[in-house]
């Protein structure tokens, strides 16, 4: 008997579930409701079709219900919302938004992909008609609509998030001038502060004007959005208004079928992807998720868990047995020409887990420095002290930024330790990488950590090192500190003179040794350290860490 697949979300994780399956089964009946006019449409590229570096909106559509139709034999049926679940009788309630007309339709095997809806915020003026979010093709079309036709000149962006970033970079491109408001202390939840300073800072040099620590807690105007209120007491004068403050997941229908819902908020579903019941799987960015490095329950949507979340839903479905191992939570974003990547967990929550860990960060060149076009980039590597296994890395700059983040996912998902990706042979030549990749790089000071060869000092240290009275020493050239600048109270001795000048260093006082990224004050620490300088410890990613976070 023929079995019949009914998926729920005809986008990322829903139309990769019906492929998968259709390749898998010609037996199957498979039907998508989409709520939305379009389906299988590339929404992370949105905001580069508000740009106009996508040209073209059929571009966004990778596939339409006729060509699903025509290579697949699914039956896609869009603006088609799916209201209600009948799990004793295993329907679903659909209403055509056509014609309002409402049936049913039985299913064996039920799919639920709805993703996550953006969180709009509860204040005074929410409602006005600039007011704009990013969740699909509509949402853009009224976007660049708006802008081709009022001509802006200012926008608003609530939310640092990574939308929003992309949105800055587009609009700005559009001669708009930018705001960016943000609740908490940083934008891009997913780094750690020290390392979305850097994106702040380059925000702020590229004209985005970012505003941190505040929130919108009203917008004005009569029917349009003229101006916003500030948490500060402040108002800003504005044009049109983007919301990006998060997502929550879609999770109505699951509850009102009585699906288990998990602490996070999104639906509970077992490593076959299956919900609390057995005919039923969830996929994408509704479900709650393992978090495969800190095996914590969280949401994290993001399009490659939904897609091959679809394609592991399909294979059970078709009696295939796979299991979804969990989610490391690999992302990048490019934002006024800056990339920023995360993958792996970071800083700030194994602080809260408690977890014995170490950190460190370099700031490496993309590729050799002789030859032309390098560009640095800041890393910073998260390591378990105990065996050194990776457990997350971010790393900002403008070249190079997504092959490193992805060659250290690749490690995590593979249980690899710092040790490892000081092995890893990868492809060199000079207009690519240097022969020690920022990879092995990052293994290497995360080793020397471990091992106890290289002691650092961090910048979150840095007020409980400065009570303790310690002698700073620059090992920057003095050309170098005049130009790039001095940490307060250092005294300055190139590396080159050091052995020269140990007489004029005190063995009973700590010592910080500061370099320009840290590599020659690793130098300085060793060569220290065995002339009996016990106490000497390195500043970790130099002058460059601590004058991004200073
Ligand atoms: P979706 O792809 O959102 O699909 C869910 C669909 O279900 C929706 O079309 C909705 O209309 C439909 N639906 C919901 N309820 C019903 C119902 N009751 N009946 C019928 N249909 C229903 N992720 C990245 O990893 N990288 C990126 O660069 C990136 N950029 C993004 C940019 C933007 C502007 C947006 C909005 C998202 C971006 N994402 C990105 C996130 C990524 O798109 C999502 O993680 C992914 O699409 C989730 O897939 P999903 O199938 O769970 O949900």
């Amino acid at each position: 008997m023929n079995k019949k697949v009914v998926i729920i979300g005809g986008v990322a994780g829903g139309a990769s579930a019906a492929a998968r399956l259709r390749r898998l089964s010609e037996e199957h009946e498979i039907i998508i409701f989409e709520r939305g006019p379009d389906v299988s449409l590339a929404n992370c590229g949105l905001p580069y079709y508000i740009g106009g570096i996508i040209d073209a909106r059929k571009k966004l559509l990778v596939q339409t219900p006729a060509s699903l139709f025509k290579r697949f034999n699914i039956d896609v049926r869009t603006l088609s919302e799916v209201t209600h679940i009948d799990r004793q009788k295993k329907e679903v309630e659909v209403k055509n938004l056509k014609t309002s007309e409402i049936y049913t339709e039985s299913y064996d095997y039920l799919i639920l992909s709805p993703g996550a809806k953006p969180i709009i915020p509860d204040i005074q003026g929410i409602d006005l008609l600039n007011v704009f979010s990013v969740r699909n093709l509509v949402d853009t079309d009224n976007i660049k609509k708006f802008i081709e036709t009022s001509s802006p000149k200012r926008a608003l962006l609530i939310g640092g998030g990574f939308i929003n970033l992309e949105i800055a970079e587009n609009i700005k491109e559009k001669g708009i001038e930018v705001t960016i408001v943000e609740m908490t202390d940083q934008i891009m939840a997913p780094l750690d502060i020290e390392m979305a300073s850097i994106v702040h800072d380059h925000l702020r040099k590229g004209g985005i004007k970012l505003l941190l620590k505040q929130s919108v807690t009203a917008l004005e105007g009569d029917t349009e959005v003229k101006s916003a209120r500030l948490s500060s007491g402040d108002e800003l004068e504005t044009d049109m208004v983007v919301i990006g403050v998060g997502v929550t997941p879609e999770t109505s229908l699951a509850k009102d079928a009585g699906l288990t819902i998990g602490k996070t908020g999104g639906i509970e579903v077992n490593k076959y992807l299956r919900t609390s019941d057995a005919s039923i799987y969830a996929i994408g960015d509704a479900i709650q998720v393992k978090h495969l490095v800190t095996d914590q329950d969280v949401l994290l949507p993001l399009a490659s868990p939904a897609n091959k979340q679809g394609r592991i839903a399909a294979d059970n479905i078709a009696k295939r047995p796979a299991t979804y191992k969990g989610t490391q939570g690999t992302a990048i974003v490019r934002t006024m020409g800056l990339t920023a990547a995360v993958t792996g967990t970071n800083e700030k929550t194994l602080r809260k887990l408690g977890t014995n860990y170490g950190v460190c960060y370099l700031h490496p060149d993309d590729h050799a420095r002789y030859y032309p076009g390098f560009s640095e980039m800041s890393m910073k590597l998260i390591f378990a002290r105990v065996d050194g296994r990776v457990l997350g890395a971010q790393i900002v700059g403008r070249q190079g930024i997504d092959k490193r983040i992805d060659v250290i996912a690749t490690a995590i998902r593979a249980g690899m330790t710092v040790y490892d990706l000081q092995e890893l042979e990868l492809a060199y030549a000079p207009p690519f990488s240097s022969a020690k990749d920022p990879v092995n790089m990052a293994g290497y000071v995360a080793a020397n950590i471990i091992k106890g060869d290289y002691e650092p000092c961090y910048w979150n240290d840095w007020a409980k090192v400065l009570s303790e009275d310690p002698m700073l020493i620059d090992v920057r050239m003095e050309k170098e500190v005049e130009n790039i600048g001095a940490i307060p109270g250092a005294v300055i001795i190139p590396l080159n003179d050091l052995r020269e000048k140990l007489s004029e260093i005190p063995k009973d006082r700590n010592i910080i040794i500061f370099c320009q990224v840290g590599l020659r004050g690793y130098i300085a620490e060793r060569l220290l350290k065995q002339h009996g300088f016990t106490n000497a410890r390195n500043f970790c990613g130099g002058y460059k860490t601590y004058k991004s976070i200073a």
